[in-house]
């Protein structure tokens, strides 16, 4: 589904991802863990082309199915962000309308989605915002981002990125602004969802105990590159580079 060849990407002229490689299946959970700066988020945004200021793709190339997003106009692109790649991002601020009640940001993302029928759609955005983990939907639908909590928030936008039901669901660091035992829930609720729906999931946490619970496959990044590929088994019992092993000997 996803396929990332030889990416290379800069901020202003420095180089911080040199050459990275990735690949995501139709319905196949990946895992990227690497330290804080070894790149993930940069990897995302340049399969989103969201790359911030001064931010640029140098060389390498980006496909989605038939799409090469490398090349892809604007117009495409938010074709590909609004429908086919649903984003979970690491700072939540960033993805919800405030001056829009919940409810109808996940009613907009269903008829997005193909949705339709007034009562269909009220009924699926309680639905889904129950999948999520979020008590008293239906109350709840009709509140607006700032009168949830963070760790609801982040359930918010669980819902909202599976509403338009992309192909692929990348979630980056979804929950690591939560104490332990809310990221594990919300983890659980939204494996659950991807499962339901059979979506691809693009996976970015530095947890590798939370990666390798929750995902078919295992890509280490450190400084930019991808060291090491694995399944969760490969990576904790027979870890080929020696940050892998630094990474395994530190896991809970
Ligand atoms: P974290 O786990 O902290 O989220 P990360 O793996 O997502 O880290 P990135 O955010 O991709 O790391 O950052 C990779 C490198 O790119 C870092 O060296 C960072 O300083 C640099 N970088 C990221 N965003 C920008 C930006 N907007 N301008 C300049 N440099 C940036
Ligand atoms: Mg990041």
């Amino acid at each position: 589904l996803l396929r990332v060849r030889d990416l290379h990407v800069s901020f202003g002229g420095t180089p911080v991802v040199h050459g990275v490689d990735l690949d995501v299946a139709r319905g196949e959970r990946v895992a990227i863990v690497g330290q804080s700066g070894s790149g993930k988020s940069t990897v995302v945004a340049a399969v989103l082309r969201l790359l911030p200021g001064a931010g640029h793709i140098t060389q390498g190339s980006i496909r989605l199915g038939d799409d090469d997003l490398t090349t892809a106009g604007e117009a495409r692109m938010r074709t590909v962000r609004g429908a086919r790649i649903g984003l979970v991002p690491q700072d939540p601020s960033t993805n919800l309308n405030p001056s829009m009640t919940v409810g109808a940001q996940i009613a907009d993302g269903l008829r997005a989605g193909g949705a339709r029928g007034r009562a269909a759609v009220a009924d699926r955005v309680v639905e889904l915002m129950t999948e999520a983990g979020i008590p008293d939907a239906a109350r709840r639908a009709g509140q607006f981002p700032h009168e949830f909590s963070g760790g609801m928030r982040q359930r918010v936008l669980i819902a909202v990125a599976l509403a338009r039901r992309p192909d692929l669901l990348i979630a980056d660091e979804p929950t690591s602004a939560l104490d332990v035992t809310v990221q594990r829930t919300i983890l659980d609720h939204l494996q659950t969802l991807v499962d339901a729906h059979g979506t691809s999931l693009l996976f970015i946490t530095h947890d590798l105990g939370v990666a390798a619970d929750r995902t078919d496959r295992i890509v280490v990044m450190l400084e930019g590159r991808v060291v090491e590929t694995g399944t969760p088994r490969q990576i904790l019992l027979d870890p080929q580079h020696e940050y892998t092993r630094r990474l395994v000997a530190a896991a809970p």
